[in-house]
């Protein structure tokens, strides 16, 4: 049982007490990372807590559709070694391949076990797993095409984030939902658990583990458009490095091209299968300039490239001249309704558009973030200390959109991030399980474990200064959005570099103005800009030092992907209160988990 353990002073003397409560293992998230840890603990008889902002249904992880990768096999011939030849191929190379083979490996038996557990997957005729073709999925080392990605109709996130709720449930781990983890706590470089707040009583507790597992997912919400949940702030990412430890590859950010303005809600690619086309101001099908063959259905970097040049050279549309028209209108209405009829009903929604008749206004988005923090395969948190580019930080562990493992190195392949959460969430409670015995003795708490903490957040509740936060997250975002996103050279990096810094040093006037404790989404937004800014500065400054091009990372200036100088992880540590960024790197593991493959050397890059 929770105990309230008396008051901590905090920086100005005002007393938040703590209610203090001791687990073996703590998740922070309950998205679909989060659920197979915690379930993976729980099972294995660790006493299990999952602390989540929002309810875990409501996790981003709901929002995935097309579907989840694993060589099955059942669908036509595949092998793990196709599925790990192409995710070393599209990570460029940047990918750790011991990671990658122990992703692709498990994935089979990882997707066996959803189905066991009861993830209501389509079915071929013959009753088997319906698997479907996605994007740069290969039999036979980029010969042929393989049907690798199981879903679930369309609604693959929703089926496995319910299923996997309830079996957490089924296997007694205790949920703290809508508690938000405001920062680590850390004791001569280990993580002894977790500061966070209760939303609905303004409560404060203080979480006591034997590991922290962090799976919050990503940061998409640093820039203007993301196709990501308004919840997914980095909360992970930015309690890392206020704790001293580096995020890696943070420059490698994945844009969709076609998001609705504004809202950022993914309009799929199928929109310009059926014929749709983008336009400018001008009226003009500006892609016929860009690639003249591929047009429209050229790659999504360059589609979304092209748009962004468009916009930079004044041509957007709109009032700001900051989006571009993507045109249905000119399809018959009943294609449309027959084979596009949930992004009708999203256009209409998130853009009041009725895309018989009108242009639906669209942006580049973010769609996901391959950068995070570092791991190995077991999930265990990495940081650089000395000549070791691999030293574990005991008691912390990462998962899913939140982690780097980098097994998705400089780009993911669609369907893999799924695989990644239930395969490292599986692997993240392993190895708790062989490293920590149920109701192990904790050393107790040092005497000021959670003040900083507790000094941060008063500090944030009482911010007095001119700037709300919504006025500091937009000029982040816009920041973000013009300097960071898929048209990058020195220049405008260098640009986004200085504009981005003044944006943190401005955060210095933030005003606050709702004090109180009880559902205070003003102070949670704070908390939430404070982690999106920090890695809003190690994303543009990793971008700015990065001279080659690989994967999502594309420069004008350096088009070629440079192996002898750049074949490294970038590393960033951020000294939140000098506000300085400190860059690094760490080594790509150029070798395999077993002997079963030989490691996947590089090839040129073909576009
Ligand atoms: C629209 C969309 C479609 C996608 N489709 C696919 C697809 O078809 N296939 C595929 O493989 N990938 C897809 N992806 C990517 C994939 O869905 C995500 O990468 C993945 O779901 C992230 O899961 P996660 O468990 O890491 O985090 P999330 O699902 O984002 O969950 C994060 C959890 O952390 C909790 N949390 C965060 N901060 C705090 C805090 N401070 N305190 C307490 N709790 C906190 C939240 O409450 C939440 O429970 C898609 C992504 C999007 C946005």
């Amino acid at each position: 049982m929770a105990e309230a353990n008396g008051s901590a002073p905090a920086a100005n003397g005002r007393a938040y007490p703590f209610i203090d409560h001791t687990f073996d293992v703590v998740v922070v998230g309950a998205g679909g990372a989060g659920l197979r840890a915690a379930l993976g603990a729980s099972q294995g008889g660790l006493k299990t807590a999952c602390i989540t902002k929002v309810f875990p249904t409501r996790s981003h992880t709901v929002a995935a559709q097309g579907g989840i990768s694993a060589a099955l096999g059942n669908m036509g011939e595949d092998d793990w070694r196709f599925h790990m030849y192409d995710t070393v191929k599209g990570s460029d190379w940047l990918g750790d391949q011991d990671a990658i083979e122990y992703l692709v490996r498990h994935a089979p038996a990882a997707v066996y076990e959803l189905e066991h557990f009861g993830v209501p997957f389509s079915r071929t005729e013959a009753g088997k797993i319906y698997q479907r073709p996605f994007g740069g999925m290969t039999t036979h080392y980029g010969k042929g095409i393989a049907q690798r990605t199981c879903a679930a109709a369309d609604r693959t996130g929703h089926a496995i984030l319910h299923t996997l709720y309830g079996q957490s449930l089924r296997h007694s781990c205790e949920f703290f939902i809508e508690y938000f983890a405001i920062d680590l706590i850390m004791e001569d470089g280990a993580c002894r658990g977790v500061v966070a707040l209760c939303l609905d009583d303004g409560t404060i507790h203080r979480f006591r583990a034997a590991k922290t597992i962090l799976a919050t997912g990503g940061y998409g919400r640093a820039y203007f458009s993301a196709t990501s949940a308004h919840t997914c702030t980095g909360d992970g990412g930015g309690m890392v490095l206020r704790a001293g430890l580096p995020l890696q590859d943070m420059e490698f950010v994945q844009f969709h091209p076609t998001g609705i303005y504004g809202a950022g809600c993914l309009i799929t690619e199928g929109a310009r299968g059926e014929g749709g086309y983008l336009t400018n101001s001008a009226g003009e099908r500006f892609m016929e300039r860009y690639a003249p063959s591929a047009k429209d259905l050229a790659s999504r970097d360059v589609v979304s490239r092209a748009m962004t040049m468009e916009i930079r050279e004044g041509r957007g549309v709109g009032k700001n001249k900051d989006h571009i028209f993507l045109h249905l209108d000119h399809l018959d209405p009943a294609l449309l309704a027959e084979r596009l009829p949930g992004i009708s009903e999203s256009a209409k929604i998130f853009a009041g558009v009725d895309l018989t008749k009108e242009p639906i206004p669209v942006l580049p988005t973010v769609h996901y973030n391959m950068g995070g923090i570092p791991t190995n395969y077991h999930g265990e948190v990495l940081t650089k200390v000395g000549g070791d580019p691999d030293t574990v930080v005991p008691g912390l562990m990462a998962v899913g959109e939140a982690a780097c493992v980098s097994v998705h190195g400089a780009n993911r392949l669609g369907s893999n991030s799924l695989t990644d959460l239930v395969v490292f969430g599986r692997a993240a409670a392993l190895r708790a399980l062989e490293t920590v015995k149920p109701g192990e003795k904790q050393a107790e708490f040092a005497k000021d474990a959670g003040d900083a903490a507790l000094a941060r957040f008063d500090r944030l509740r009482y911010a007095s200064g001119p700037t709300p936060t919504a006025a500091l997250r937009l000029n982040m975002q816009k920041v973000m959005q013009s300097n960071c996103a898929v048209f990058r050279t020195g220049e405008v990096l260098d640009e986004g570099h200085d504009l981005i810094h003044k944006v943190w040093k401005s955060a210095d006037d933030v005003g606050v103005s709702d004090r109180s404790l009880i559902w205070n989404s003003d102070l949670i937004e704070t908390l939430e800009f404070e982690n999106l800014i920090v890695q809003a500065v190690a994303t543009m400054d990793s971008a700015q030092r990065r001279q080659e091009s690989r994967g999502a990372h594309a420069r004008e200036d350096f088009p070629n992907r440079d192996d002898v100088n750049w074949m490294k992880h970038s590393l960033a540590f951020v000294d939140a209160e000098a506000k300085t960024v400190t860059l690094d790197d760490r080594p790509v593991h150029t070798y395999t988990m077993s002997n079963d493959i030989a490691y996947i050397e590089p090839k040129a890059r073909v576009y």
